[in-house]
């Protein structure tokens, strides 16, 4: 599914767009995503409500309302968040989710090809219990490198698990977990409480880099993802060893090993560049 970098690549695009645009006539064309809110409820309150401000929480678009509420969308693995400035064609209309006219003669569309993302409409209070359940913004800036190894030193769990888990760091998926761990040269599997002070530096800086660079990409395109104005991203071009197992390590052209041990997903890595040492 879309991580930090692509979620916050579809924030930038649509931010100029919709930012105090008002929703109009919003259309639910499927209600089996929506999570905390009845149908008519969420038309009820979109319906000639403002957007005040875009954002990103982990790999969740954030569209703040004038009424105070939140539509949270999580774009799922064939989801996305576009503004298309003509009407929808019929196959535009078939994956449609959400669309809701912004003015102008444009259209906000939530599409979801297999409908795998969530819909919440939060209110304040709602918004608050959310939020407090995320970890902390790898790249907020009062986020440092210290903070993030308090969050490693408090599990043995393989580091891999807890890069990736939300509740102790926001917006990191398999993509980045693995691509960050490969270029601090740490073995994925290596239980988080054991890594050196300097290693957890290394490691805090590689994810940074990793994140900005896939940013600066547009996101990396896998399946339906597509930037707020509809391109494809191109971090996929980039990538050193997500979905390369068996190909050469860029570093020191040794066959690179995946296994599905750690966590059931795809961990792609070189045993000679990331060996434990710990
Ligand atoms: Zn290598």
């Amino acid at each position: 599914m879309p991580e930090l970098p692509e979620v916050e690549t579809i924030v930038r695009d649509l931010r100029p767009i919709l930012a105090g645009r008002r929703l109009r006539h919003p259309t639910l064309h499927h209600t089996d995503i929506l999570r905390r809110v009845r149908p008519s409820r969420l038309l009820r309150t979109l319906d000639g409500n403002r957007i005040m401000e875009v954002g990103r929480r982990a790999k969740h678009v954030v569209l703040r309302l004038e009424s105070g509420h939140r539509l949270v969308i999580q774009p799922g693995m064939t989801g996305t968040l576009v503004v298309h400035h003509r009407r929808l064609t019929a196959v535009q209309r078939r994956y449609a989710v959400l669309e809701a006219g912004i003015g102008r003669g444009e259209r906000l569309v939530y599409r979801d090809v297999r409908r795998l993302g969530v819909i919440w409409l939060l209110d304040d209070r709602g918004w608050r219990s959310y939020t407090a359940r995320i970890g902390p913004e790898p790249l907020d800036p009062d986020f440092d490198a210290s903070a993030f190894a308090a969050q490693l030193r408090g599990t043995r769990q393989a580091i891999k698990k807890v890069l990736m888990d939300q509740r102790r760091l926001a917006g990191v998926g398999n993509i980045y977990a693995n691509e960050a761990l490969f270029r601090a040269r740490i073995d994925p599997s290596r239980r988080s409480d054991r890594l050196r002070p300097q290693e957890a530096h290394a490691l805090f800086g590689s994810l940074r880099e990793v994140l900005q660079a896939a940013i600066a990409a547009k996101g990396t395109t896998v399946r339906d993802y597509r930037t707020g104005t509809g391109q494809a991203g191109s971090f996929q071009d980039i990538l050193q060893v997500y979905g390369r197992g068996g190909l050469a390590c860029p570093r020191c052209g040794t066959r690179l090993a995946t296994t599905h041990a750690i966590d059931a997903r795809q961990t792609t890595f070189c045993w000679r560049c990331q060996r434990s040492s710990g």
